[in-house]
């Protein structure tokens, strides 16, 4: 009777036992871990094993750069209406350089509506990372920072027209600055939803019924200031 008691006993008690040695040994393992982890990781680790509430991941936690509320939607219309609002010309001067090529004008690549990329809203000009991009609107800025899909995005408005440059580098201007027509925007870049160094050049109108269209560029500027090269993708 004594030994019957003894092995239930026993059994009862292995389950526990293992349970406690394995919940000991992951805590254990877990914690000589965070000190391998990158500085920036080991705080949330800690939270999370300790079981602190977190922010979500868009949350700013200091850990990434700020982030920007992404998306066409994002760029509003601030209503701006300065004088000479007329887009013109083409947002960056020549001699440009592509790969190892120099050209004495910018080179236009994929079009608005190119029939192997029809849903494109602009017009992309190849162009290496660096290249000084201006603007061909004088205006205000309404975007000047990353955007997704865009990269690193600057819009300028004056009267109903905002001009899209995307892709860049680096952003030369801050939102709410009033620019002349040409002034430096910006350096081109490979940023956001490209594959390789471009200048993505768009227009859009807002329309009576308070919606939108993109224009086509091309009609904005004339074909002796561009040296057409196609869409190869
Ligand atoms: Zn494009």
């Amino acid at each position: 009777m004594k030994g019957i008691l003894r092995f239930t006993i026993a059994m009862l008690a292995v389950p526990f036992v293992c349970g406690t040695a394995f919940v000991i040994g992951y805590v254990t393992l877990v914690a000589l871990t965070i000190p391998q982890l990158p500085p920036w990781a080991q705080k949330s680790v800690t939270d999370w094993m300790l079981d602190i509430p977190q922010h979500s991941e868009s949350a700013d936690n200091g850990s990434r750069p700020p982030s920007s509320a992404a998306g066409i939607s994002a760029v509003r219309w601030a209503e701006y209406v300065g004088s000479e609002s007329s887009v013109h010309g083409v947002p960056m001067k020549g001699p440009i350089q592509h790969w190892s090529t120099w050209y004495d004008k910018p080179l236009l690549g994929c079009v608005f509506h190119d029939p192997s990329y029809e849903s494109h809203s602009g017009v992309d000009l190849p162009v290496n990372e660096g290249t000084p991009i201006y603007t061909t609107i004088a205006g205000q800025v309404v975007w000047a920072a990353e955007n997704g899909p865009w990269g690193n995005l600057v819009v300028v408005e004056n009267d109903g027209y905002q001009v899209w440059l995307a892709h860049l580098s680096s952003v030369e201007v801050s939102e709410g600055d009033v620019l002349e027509y040409g002034d430096l925007i910006g350096l081109s870049g490979n940023t956001g939803n490209s594959t390789g160094g471009h200048l993505h050049y768009g227009i859009k109108h807002r329309t009576e019924a308070g919606s939108f269209v993109w224009l086509d560029p091309r009609a904005y500027f004339t074909e002796d200031e561009i040296i057409p090269i196609g869409c190869s993708d």
